[in-house]
């Protein structure tokens, strides 16, 4: 009955229900457990997981791997090429060590829910068991419905309902099981037994357990890894202190400042929330104990913040009951209707490019391209314009600029990410039709009113005062604009936005 639990995107130790109950049964039955971590480049390629991501996730396998073994808890890492190899594999190295069960967290994506259902019937083929686990959300896709029983696709009417069962379980505790943290695991909490059999293997061969650097094909750029590294150390431990200053400091006045690029009001926590290196719970408990046990009430910052965790939520619900979601088609079918700009390739692909590095001509747009290229964060008000800059000025289909986000994102993640473009292209399950067209000069003069944020990113234009830094082209004289060596705006915004309204309108009556 020795034990293995299978780390994907729960890279953490606490509040994880998987890995707690694989220590469990290791104790009862006095046996043994390991976890076990799969590189598989096929899925990286695939996914069009970025390297900075990647990196992350082996900086933090390293760390896991420490805390593990004070548990006694030896964390084996394979490369698997193909893989549709992967059920075989975890299964002969159960085979090898005497692993009856198998102990994981779900995944919701299509492919890597199939995947796991190969899994579990290839080892109950065997007589073996695997045991799944719900840990993304706070609450499990599946158990918030409409009174119809028909999957929530409207944001605020879900926010209503979640908050309502969450309340419940608040006043009630253990009614709702799903809040409930994971049991705390300790250091020595597995014992070590039998030292005479192959499982110990594992605690010495160091071919098993080394962890790489790099994934070949996904290496980094030295400056590129350099500023990752120190935004973004490694390590559970970092996660909580993130999150301990964040509530701490700036939680309360989230609500007034989460929308202004320049002012570091947000968490940055999303590439911890996508490799699962703290849980929704936990950030969920630390807001509502700041809050003074409130969920729906008190500070208007901490209830704002609570949101975006409802909104992290309603997109896994949507992704799990819409798998459409996951093969490249939009939530509403008439976004299938819609005709993107006729460009021939070489200017789309111009196009593309000139959105892609940051030289639109449009400030606040290249500002935010620019820092998602140069630190693999964006900030959400920019990732929002941005995208819609794609998808309606230069009417580019959207699912182009999905995938570039998933290859240049640190925390890059399926649900959040496609949840997120497809609002801006109003092809997703907002309520607001497609006729909300930002307009990036006014975003710009509302957000990073004194320029300061396109300054830091666009350095072009740093040494531009006053209200020319948000559309320097029509505010400059030519001599000014041409001396800055800056582009001009690659498509006026008028134009691009009739013109989007009108392939838009067209898509959306169409059929
Ligand atoms: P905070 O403002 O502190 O929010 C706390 C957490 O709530 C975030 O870490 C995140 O996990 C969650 N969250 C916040 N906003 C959203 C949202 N709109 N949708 C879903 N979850 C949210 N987020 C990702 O994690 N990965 C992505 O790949 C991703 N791609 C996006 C693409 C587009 C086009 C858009 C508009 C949004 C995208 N988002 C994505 C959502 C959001 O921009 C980021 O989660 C947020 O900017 C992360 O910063 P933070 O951790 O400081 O967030």
């Amino acid at each position: 009955l020795n034990c293995l639990h299978w780390f994907r995107r729960d890279l953490r130790l606490q509040d994880n229900p998987a890995l707690s109950y694989a220590t469990f049964i290791a104790n009862q039955c006095q046996t043994h457990a390991c976890a076990i971590y799969i590189i598989s480049p096929e899925d990286m390629k695939l996914h069009d997981d970025a390297p900075i991501k990647i990196d992350f996730w082996m900086r933090n396998l390293k760390c896991l791997q420490q805390e593990l073994d004070k548990l006694n808890i030896p964390l084996v890492i394979k490369t698997v090429p193909k893989r549709r190899d992967i059920p075989q594999v975890l299964l002969d190295f159960c085979d090898q060590h005497g692993i009856s069960e198998l102990t994981i967290n779900h995944e919701y994506e299509v492919d890597e829910d199939a995947r796991d259902k190969k899994v579990q019937r290839l080892f109950e083929s065997k007589g073996k068991h695997v045991h799944g686990f719900h840990e993304q959300c706070v609450i499990q896709p599946g158990k918030l419905m409409t009174q119809s029983n028909k999957p929530y696709t409207v944001f605020t009417p879900f926010k209503r309902a979640w908050l309502s069962l969450v309340e419940v379980h608040k006043i009630s505790p253990g009614q709702f099981a799903d809040l409930q943290l994971a049991p705390k695991l300790e250091a020595n909490d597995v014992k070590v037994r039998d030292s005479n059999s192959s499982f110990h293997t594992l605690f010495t061969d160091k071919s098993l357990t080394t962890i790489p650097d790099s994934v070949p094909g996904f290496e980094m750029p030295a400056d590129l890894q350099k500023t990752a590294h120190q935004m973004y150390p490694a390590g559970e431990a970092d996660a909580h202190s993130r999150l301990d200053n964040f509530v701490r400091d700036k939680v309360k006045l989230y609500d007034k400042k989460r929308s202004l690029p320049g002012e570091p009001y947000t968490s940055t926590l999303s590439p911890h929330f996508a490799s699962g290196i703290i849980s929704s719970r936990q950030c969920l408990q630390a807001a509502v104990k700041a809050n003074n046990g409130k969920l729906s009430s008190g500070s208007d910052g901490i209830q704002s913040w609570i949101q975006e965790i409802i909104w992290r939520d309603f997109y896994r619900h949507v992704l799990v009951h819409y798998p459409k979601v996951c093969k490249n088609q939009p939530f509403r079918d008439e976004g299938n209707n819609i005709q993107w700009a006729t460009y021939n390739e070489d200017e789309e692909n111009e196009a593309f490019f000139a959105w892609c590095e940051g030289r639109t001509g449009y400030p606040i747009i290249d500002a935010g391209m620019r820092q998602m290229n140069a630190t693999g964060w964006m900030h959400n008000r920019l990732r929002m314009a941005t995208a819609m800059f794609l998808s309606k000025d230069l009417l580019i289909n959207w699912q182009r600029g999905e995938r570039y986000f998933m290859q240049c994102l640190i925390d890059g993640d399926l649900a959040s990410n496609n949840g997120g473009w497809q609002w801006a292209a109003s092809t997703g399950t907002d309520a607001q039709r497609y006729f909300r067209i930002f307009n990036p000069m006014l975003q710009s003069e509302k957000f990073d009113k004194s320029g300061d944020y396109i300054r830091r990113w666009v350095p072009e234009l740093k040494t531009i005062r006053g209200p020319a830094i948000h559309d320097p082209y029509h505010v400059l004289d030519r001599k000014a604009f041409e001396a800055l060596n800056y582009p001009k705006p690659m498509v006026d915004h008028k134009f691009g936005r009739d013109r989007a309204l009108q392939a838009y309108k067209a898509a959306m009556h169409a059929g």
